[in-house]
């Protein structure tokens, strides 16, 4: 899970990094009223999961309260890069002498986690390392050592940190990893990281990626779900404890094994290029045990899409065998039926494997008006793509 700023600020300021936190509003007036709690000059910025909001115009100085108030409604319903701004962060603004760059992630390749540091913070990090990569430090942090006060002293004298912030710069870095691993981390970043003119150096940005399967040991990390910018089909499937990502196409895709899946929309969207660029409308993978519950659920997600014209469920029975799967699909075809659901759409069924020829015969036997039975994967997956172009272009 991706945090926001505030999110990450919040993570930091109970780990003592230096910063300044602020306080997240959604309507001009509260950032007005945060902005006057605090006193001076504020900065505003945009809320979004997504870098670049300096150069997009989502951070803005504001002097007073009236000019954070300004500030937000310029900033509140922004797009940046695909994200529509809902919420702003409100804080003390800072002066700033130099703008540096601290991170720690994952690194998987190398099975330990990265270190990496820089002078020339402030500018995208990519950039550092595509034009002065000298300027970028990367150190290798074994997983099992850490980083201690020593660790930290090596990243930070390889990425020659000036005297004067030295000290401060390698507490810093011992509070981040603290971060890492105490809140399972895979991504830990500070960009920019400055100098006051004050001396002190301060977190003014963070971008921080929590470990989703470590969520189970931090209940405190439910509140940083965020309802309003997950899509609410995601949000539902969340719910069902399905594994669903909403992509933009017209063909629902409902396959078991996360391998199949991937290979299904991969011939969905082959198959659409004939058919005028009809794409599978999202992944989901209902697992091993496709009990009918679980595909009236899956079926339920996908028909409840309202960019899905077709649906496309790809099963091939392994320990589940295709009879077992096609009574589902047909359970579940009645149980939605049976709560009120508006079932019009097509379904393309291509069931192989355990029980295979028992299963198609149990599907064509039912004689279900939205029910196709076809044999391959690739014919399936183009008489779909078909099918929803054909409804497409009668909208
Ligand atoms: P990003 O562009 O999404 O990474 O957002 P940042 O939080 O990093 O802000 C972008 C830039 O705005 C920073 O690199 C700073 O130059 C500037 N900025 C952010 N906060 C402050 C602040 O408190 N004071 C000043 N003077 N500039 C700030
Ligand atoms: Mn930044």
């Amino acid at each position: 899970m991706d945090l926001y700023e505030y999110q990450a600020k919040h993570l930091f300021g109970q780990h003592q990094i230096p910063g300044t936190p602020g306080e997240v509003c959604s309507t001009a007036d509260a950032a007005h009223e945060v902005a006057r709690k605090i006193g001076g000059q504020v900065v505003v910025k945009a809320q979004v999961k997504t870098g670049g909001r300096g150069k997009a115009g989502g951070v803005k100085l504001a002097a007073n309260p009236e000019e954070a108030a300004t500030a937000a409604t310029a900033i509140l319903g922004m797009d940046i890069k695909g994200h529509t701004v809902h919420r702003v962060l409100v804080a003390e603004a800072s002066d700033i002498t130099e703008e540096y760059y601290v991170s720690f992630l994952l690194d998987r390749a190398n099975r330990a986690f990265l270190a990496m540091a820089s002078t020339a913070g402030g500018v995208e990090i990519e950039e550092v390392a595509a034009t002065r990569p000298q300027d970028l430090a990367m150190i290798r942090v074994d997983a099992l050592l850490g980083v201690d006060e020593k660790k930290a002293t090596e990243i930070v004298d390889a990425a020659h940190f000036p005297p004067a912030v030295r000290d401060q710069v390698i507490a810093i870095m011992v509070k981040l990893w603290k971060v890492m691993v105490d809140e399972d981390a895979t991504l830990v970043e500070v960009n920019p990281l400055v100098l006051a003119p004050s001396g002190m150096v301060l977190a003014l940005d963070g971008k921080v990626i929590l470990d989703d399967n470590a969520n189970y040991r931090h209940a405190s990390h439910a509140d940083f779900v965020d309802r309003e910018g997950t899509d609410p089909i995601e949000l539902r499937a969340k719910e069902f404890e399905l594994n669903y990502v909403k992509l933009h196409g017209e063909v629902g895709i409902i396959g078991n094994g996360a391998g199949l899946v991937m290979s299904t929309l991969d011939v969905v969207a082959y198959a659409g290029e004939e058919f005028g660029g009809i794409k599978p409308a999202n992944f989901l993978d209902i697992g091993g045990g496709a009990s009918a519950t679980v595909m009236a659920n899956g079926l339920d997600i996908v028909l409840n899409d309202p960019e899905v014209e077709a649906v496309f469920v790809n099963v091939f029975g392994g320990i589940t065998s295709c009879d077992a799967v096609a009574n589902g699909v047909l359970q579940a075809l009645e149980m939605l039926k049976s709560e009120g659901s508006p079932l019009s759409k097509p379904i393309v069924c291509r069931i192989d494997g355990n029980n295979a020829v028992e299963g198609r015969r149990i599907l064509s036997e039912a004689n279900h008006p939205l029910i196709e039975i076809v044999e391959t994967m690739d014919d399936a997956a183009c008489r779909v793509a078909e099918l929803a172009a054909a409804r497409k272009a009668r909208k």
